[in-house]
């Protein structure tokens, strides 16, 4: 599980995250939605550790990430190699596919086998067929993501985040630049790892798979958790007025 504890991030004299509580359990999925510039992105680029949150504290299965208590009640950042080991259990898959253009999927996927995780190259590629086999993609392994539908983009970055065994995953809007036709066939692979067990925190305005694989929604507000608990709470009316509006927007 993961614990988010008064998690604030500022950005200049802005207050993007004022704090936020949020347990995410273990082997379940945890929507996070709400308008835009709610600070939905920030928090899920803190708890990868691309942010450094400027208070609060983050854990994962009860180990600090980035910073912990020290004695006396400091604040204290954690040492790079610390969380450089925490920071390997989170995968993370974004709007944007980024994957490497001038590799093919084989590629991208075993690419981080080899130079984090130092595996053979043989090895690295022979893991990499198996993920892409997994989601189906065995047949365009050898494909370029030119030669590859925006569906098959996202999958190819969601199996090379698998790739790496991660005990989280974090995904941020992962169907926002897809054609609808698409958006369908990555949403059954996130469907598909959150029955495998998988943890996950998912940014995503499809409302349709939060209410169905969502265990808990939150809502995010001006960087505050407005509302917070299963589907059936969080969208059953009478709603938080915040939830209907947003709602009208997304549905
Ligand atoms: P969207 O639904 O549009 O993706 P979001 O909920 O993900 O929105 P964030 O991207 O987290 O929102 O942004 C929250 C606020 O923080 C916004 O007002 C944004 O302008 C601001 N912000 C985000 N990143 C930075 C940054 N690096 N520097 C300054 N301000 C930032
Ligand atoms: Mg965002």
């Amino acid at each position: 599980a993961v614990r988010i504890e008064g998690l604030c991030k500022d950005f200049g004299t802005t207050r993007v995250l004022d704090g936020i509580d949020l347990d995410i359990p273990r082997g379940k999925v945890t929507c996070l939605i709400g308008p835009s510039g709610s600070g939905k992105s920030t928090l899920l680029r803190c708890v990868a550790l691309l942010e450094e949150p400027t208070d609060g504290y983050i854990s994962i299965n009860g180990d600090p990430l980035g910073f912990d208590r020290g004695p006396n009640g400091a604040r204290v950042k954690l040492p790079a190699r610390q969380i450089r080991k925490v920071r390997s259990r989170i995968g993370m898959v974004f709007q944007q596919f980024n994957l490497w253009p001038h590799m093919t999927a084989v590629g991208n996927v075993s690419e981080a086998l080899v130079t984090v995780r130092g595996m053979s190259r043989a090895d690295a590629e022979e893991r990499a067929r198996k993920e892409l086999d997994a989601i189906g993609l065995g047949a365009r392994a050898g494909h370029y993501p030119s030669e590859l539908s925006g569906g098959q983009q996202q999958r190819v970055a969601i199996a090379r985040a698998l790739a790496l065994d991660p005990g989280i995953m974090l995904f941020d809007e992962p169907t926002a630049s897809l054609d609808p036709e698409l958006t369908g066939e990555v949403l059954n692979v996130m469907r598909r790892l959150a029955e495998s067990g998988m943890t996950m925190l998912v940014v995503t305005h499809e409302i349709g798979f939060a209410a169905s694989v969502g265990s808990k929604i939150a809502f995010l507000d001006h960087g505050r958790i407005l509302v917070e608990g299963a589907p059936g709470e969080v969208f059953a009316k009478p709603r938080e007025p915040r939830i209907d509006q947003f709602l009208e927007t997304y549905l």
